[in-house]
């Protein structure tokens, strides 16, 4: 053997060098696959998502994790709080998405909003007086953000702020093509399970007056009744009738007596348990849910509700008021009726609170009557 002369050590050196540029490159290709395959498998997973609460709590949880982000949180616009409201109203825990923010105007989100161009995602620094909208409980060391706007046609629904503690990360001369695909899937997605989770709403209440449907609550006190059933707590039903509602239409009108309504089922709420449920049967006639409150427990909220609405004419807010009273009959499931059919059970526990409403009117209104 004899010493490689220089230029076999020139061509091994590039050799050396070519095979670690080769590895380098491949574990790039490699590490950029597997980025893929993880925005792929979380595409999948919000595209999935059946609900409002599913879909932001999984972007939270999991786009963190998969592009390695220290924060990441999303800005909506709500005007007039729709979307805000109907979510409540469905049972959305706002507390669990502290990350999640609402605004009235599109113009909030800082975009540039010019007609005729796309509002682009705005990469660079963090700057927390700039920034403190976005991220209301930011990191510590964070360094750099990515506001990346959701867009459906040419509407700005929000906006979903990525921030990392790398100051690399984001640089305002970086592509944005990346976090804009990641933000229209994202936006389709939002757009997708808000108008689900409205129109599930809307199908479920009375416009009227904000309260359940009759359609809910039929559907809800089988499930109530079951569960009653299986596993041995009270069910008890309230039906609730306002006295002489024609008469309150004929004094105030029609508009009047609708803001009756609105203001009685109010009042009614007022005095309920968030577990309750509370349905406008029809005209004027409201019926109450009460789970896990027996005859006794729930006849005290019979009264409570009758005397908060005696106790003050409503305000029909044109400078006229009108004094109402209601009629209340309650009925609570006896152990006798847990060994039958749910369905019998179910029609049965209403038919008795409407018989208790029908002896409380008979009685002289403006009073509560309880039927075990
Ligand atoms: P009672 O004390 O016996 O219950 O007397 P009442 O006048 O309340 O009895 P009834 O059930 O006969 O009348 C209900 C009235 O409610 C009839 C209808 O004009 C009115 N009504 C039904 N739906 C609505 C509604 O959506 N808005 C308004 N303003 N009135 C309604
Ligand atoms: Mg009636
Ligand atoms: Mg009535």
């Amino acid at each position: 053997m004899h010493e490689p002369d220089a230029l076999t050590r020139e061509l091994m050196a590039e050799n050396e060098t070519l095979r670690a540029r080769m590895a380098y490159l491949l574990e790039q290709a490699e590490r950029n696959h597997e980025i893929m395959c993880r925005h792929q498998a979380f595409d999948l997973q919000i595209v999935g998502a059946g609900s409002f609460p599913e879909l932001v709590g999984t972007i939270f949880r999991t786009l963190p994790v998969i592009s390695e982000l220290d924060i990441v949180t999303l800005s909506l616009v709500d005007q007039d709080a729709d979307i805000y409201t109907v979510m409540h109203r469905l049972g959305v825990d706002f507390d669990q998405f502290p990350n999640l923010m609402f605004c009235e105007h599109a113009a909030e989100l800082g975009y540039d909003l010019s007609p005729g161009q796309r509002p682009r995602a705005l990469l660079g620094p963090y700057a927390p007086a700039q920034h403190c909208a976005m991220f209301p409980h930011p990191p510590a060391g964070l360094q750099s953000v990515a506001l990346v706007p959701l867009l459906r046609n040419t509407r700005l629904i929000g906006s979903l702020n990525l921030g990392s503690a790398d100051p690399h990360r984001f640089t305002p001369n970086l592509g944005t093509d990346f976090v804009e695909h990641l933000g229209s899937i994202i936006a389709i997605c939002l757009e997708n399970v808000i108008s689900n989770e409205m129109l599930k709403y809307i199908g479920l209440t009375d416009s009227l007056t904000g309260v359940y449907n009759r359609r809910y609550i039929d559907r809800r006190l089988l499930e109530e009744v079951a569960r009653a059933q299986r596993q041995g707590y009270g069910l008890s039903c309230m039906y609730i009738d306002i006295d002489h509602f024609k008469q309150v239409n004929d004094t105030v009108g029609h508009q009047g007596g609708d803001e009756v309504l609105r203001e009685v089922s109010a009042r009614i709420k007022a005095e309920l348990r968030m577990s309750d449920a509370l349905g406008r049967f029809g005209g004027e006639e409201f019926v109450v849910l009460l789970i896990d409150a027996d005859l006794e427990s729930a006849s005290m909220v019979a009264q409570r509700i009758r005397a908060s609405v005696a106790s003050q004419p409503v305000d029909l807010g044109n400078g006229e008021r009108v004094a109402v009273t209601v009629s209340i009959g309650v009925a609570a499931l006896s152990d006798v009726e847990r060994e039958q059919v749910i369905e019998d059970v179910a029609q049965e526990l209403v038919a008795t609170a409407d018989a208790a409403l029908y002896q409380a009117k008979a009685d002289g209104r403006n009073r509560v009557v309880t039927y075990s």
